[in-house]
């Protein structure tokens, strides 16, 4: 893990920020010349140097052998005293402290912006996660209020042109309203006065139910 990208209130100090990722110094090494760099980005860069162990120091080009770094507590300390915002605080979190902490309040923060587990493909902040799936998001279940599936709130439009129990309106205009529309036919065929003599399929044909 790199240095601590942090969401500072002032600029990082150069003596606090690693010269190998450019963030917060995150158990940092102090080098014989003087130069401080995080853990891992020191292992990395003994790692690109090959076998002897030795690195060239970022900062100045000297060469550094491995028994020349030294951890510097120092350092981690100042480090992690330094005063940050949450991440999320264009969001609205108005949560600072400590680096030491930052970490920790990062992964429970209110405001950090999460997909919508219903899989709406809307992303906000975790506070008003919970609103969204009841209130707005498109993808929650509402109940057709004629035939009481569940159906996505986003489909239930489309549903209703073709739900079963949906009431619709005699197709001949006999007077008849809000008839289920399972009912529909039985209704031209053997009940309705104005469909005698027509041919009811004809016409339904031409009409959009
Ligand atoms: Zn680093
Ligand atoms: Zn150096
Ligand atoms: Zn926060
Ligand atoms: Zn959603
Ligand atoms: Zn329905
Ligand atoms: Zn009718």
């Amino acid at each position: 893990m790199v240095g601590y990208n942090g969401n500072f209130p002032t600029p990082l100090a150069e003596h606090h920020k690693c010269p190998c990722c450019s963030y917060a110094l995150r158990d940092p090494l102090q080098t014989e010349c003087g130069h401080r760099i995080c853990k891992e980005c020191y292992a990395d860069l003994q790692r690109k140097s090959g076998k002897t162990g030795q690195i060239i120091c970022p900062v100045d080009g000297s060469i550094v052998l491995p028994h020349q770094v030294f951890p510097d507590m120092y350092a981690k300390r100042e480090v992690l005293n330094l005063p940050t915002y949450c991440m999320y605080r264009n969001s609205g979190c108005q949560w600072q402290g400590a680096l030491r902490e930052y970490e920790e309040h990062i992964v429970g923060c209110e405001y950090e912006d999460i997909r919508c587990p219903n899989g709406c493909n809307q992303r906000l902040p975790k506070h008003l996660i919970e609103q969204h799936l009841l209130q707005s998001c498109p993808r929650r279940l509402l109940q057709c209020e004629y035939c009481k599936t569940k159906i996505p709130s986003e489909e239930l439009q489309d549903h209703y042109d073709k739900c079963e129990q949906f009431p619709v309106d005699c197709l001949f205009n006999c007077g008849a309203m809000k008839i289920p529309r399972r009912l529909l036919q039985q209704h031209h065929e053997s009940e309705c006065p104005n469909a005698v003599g027509a041919c009811p399929y004809s016409f339904i044909d031409h009409v959009a139910l």
